[in-house]
């Protein structure tokens, strides 16, 4: 049985009987058996289902939202936010997919040579808890539009959003087999990438499942796109607009009750406005309202499980042993973690060279432009970075010292359908979203005509 559970009240909200070898087949068999017919689907048709499945959203939006809710705590109001942009994405790939993969001329010395974008056939999704219906849309809807089958592995504690998803796309008119949920936990994610029938894979989520299944797709030669951890930083220079920097700083780090991969989680501040722009911080990270996720002006809910919550503690307590300060919060009550800053933080500590999925943020002053970049670089991950400064010219000259996969100037960081999203070193490789998306799980196709 795979159980979800509400971490803010602790009562079951679905039981889900796991499929068994025989279904998980069954499942596979539809997927594929599938594919010969909805590869020669047109564009048109496709965006056609894709325009219901965005009306499908936006007409049971608080529907989606409260299972949302339910299932991993997030706020109900970011719930609602959460499945409006799924329906954005499923209209920008309705409207961009055909362009995306329009056939292109190259003049060669052939008669005619072109480049033709073909779909791969059945990719499994492996996908995270954090953003229930916004990790699995941003895949579903590129790969439908482009001709491809998708199978999921939703996460265990998010299984019914996981079933409303396929139903979604059953309801807007998509054929049965072209996107199915496959209720299995994650030892069963190893034999479904080995499957013949399963082309590729595709995973968000942390470092050790993307090494593993990385793993076995390498074996299998077959691709992978991975979108994994991330420890984004917050380099606030001294000529920085403090008061529009610290409204963004407090939305990069807790929005999600601070459980996002692109998340601000270090926060790099010039020495010299440090205490200054901390007061302000501190101020506004006070007034966030921490309470019950079903009611609609939380800012703040609880941690998905509270193994995540204990995890995060420990990574708190390690960092304050090494000689760190807590300014605020600090302490978990169940599933409960109060918004929390850290201070005198370095390279060396936990909350600095790991992870952290929660309402934690790290604080650590730089002196001179050289130690900001390098403290940025010096992560092991590298999903993204925020900057914040008005001299626009002189950040624009410093862009390509960044390691990350996104470079945000006084904005946090942000995904975008129109704008390809991954990142680089342990944040994985691939990209989702935008042309770059749609073409990671197509054959790229050279034709020749001497
Ligand atoms: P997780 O524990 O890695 O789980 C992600 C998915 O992988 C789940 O479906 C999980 O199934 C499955 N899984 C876990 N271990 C596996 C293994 N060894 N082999 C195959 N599948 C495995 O991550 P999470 O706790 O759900 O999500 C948080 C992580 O995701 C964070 O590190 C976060 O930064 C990252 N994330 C990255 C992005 C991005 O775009 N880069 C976006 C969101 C989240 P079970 O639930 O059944 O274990």
């Amino acid at each position: 049985m795979i159980i979800s559970r509400n971490p803010y009240t602790g009562e079951e909200v679905a039981r889900l009987k796991e499929s068994t070898k025989t279904e998980i087949d069954t499942i596979l068999e539809a997927a594929s058996k599938r594919f010969e017919t909805w590869k020669k689907t047109d564009f048109k048709h496709r965006a056609d289902l894709m325009k219901n499945a965005a009306r499908e959203l936006i007409s049971n939006k608080q529907e989606y939202a409260e299972t949302i809710t339910k299932e991993m705590g997030k706020p109900i109001s970011q719930s609602i936010a959460e499945v409006e942009k799924c329906a954005w994405v499923c209209e920008y790939y309705a409207e961009n997919a055909e362009k995306h993969l329009a056939a292109e001329n190259v003049k060669t010395d052939a008669q005619k040579s072109y480049i033709s974008y073909e779909p791969i056939g059945v990719v499994l999704a492996v996908m995270p808890w954090n953003y229930p219906f916004w990790q699995v849309f941003r895949f579903a809807a590129p790969a439908l539009m482009a001709g491809n089958i998708g199978v999921l592995k939703h996460a265990s504690n998010v299984m019914q959003s996981a079933n409303n998803i396929q139903k979604i796309f059953e309801k807007a008119g998509f054929p049965k087999g072209c996107f199915q949920n496959i209720p299995v936990g994650s030892d069963k994610v190893e034999s479904i990438i080995r499957d013949k029938r399963v082309k590729a894979v595709t995973l968000t989520g942390s470092n050790s499942a993307g090494s593993d299944v990385a793993s076995v797709a390498g074996e299998e030669i077959k691709k992978s796109v991975l979108e994994l951890g991330g420890s984004n930083a917050l380099v606030v220079f001294k000529d920085a607009n403090i008061e529009e920097t610290v409204k963004t700083c407090i939305q990069a780090r807790f929005q999600n009750t601070g459980q996002s991969c692109i998340a601000g989680k270090r926060l790099i501040l010039d020495e010299s406005i440090a205490e200054k722009f901390l007061e302000l911080f501190l101020k506004q990270a006070r007034e966030l309202k921490s309470g019950d996720p079903m009611d609609k002006d939380t800012f703040i809910g609880v941690m998905a499980r509270e193994d995540l919550a204990k995890d995060l503690e420990d990574q708190v307590q390690q960092s304050v042993k090494a000689g760190a300060k807590i300014i605020l919060g600090g302490k978990r009550t169940g599933t409960y973690f109060e918004p929390t800053i850290i201070t005198g933080v370095t390279p060396n500590m936990a909350v600095f060279k790991e992870e952290t999925f929660g309402p934690v943020l790290s604080v650590t002053t730089f002196k001179n432009e050289k130690e900001a970049i390098q403290l940025v670089n010096t992560s092991s991950f590298g999903l993204g970075v925020s900057v914040f400064t008005r001299d626009i010219k002189h950040i624009e000259d410093l862009v390509p010292e960044f390691e990350d996969g996104a470079v945000f100037i006084n904005e946090l960081v942000k995904s975008d359908p129109r704008l390809p999203f991954g990142g680089t070193k342990a944040s994985g490789y691939g990209r989702e979203l935008s042309i770059q998306g749609i073409r990671e799980f197509v054959n790229i196709k050279t034709v020749y005509f001497k």
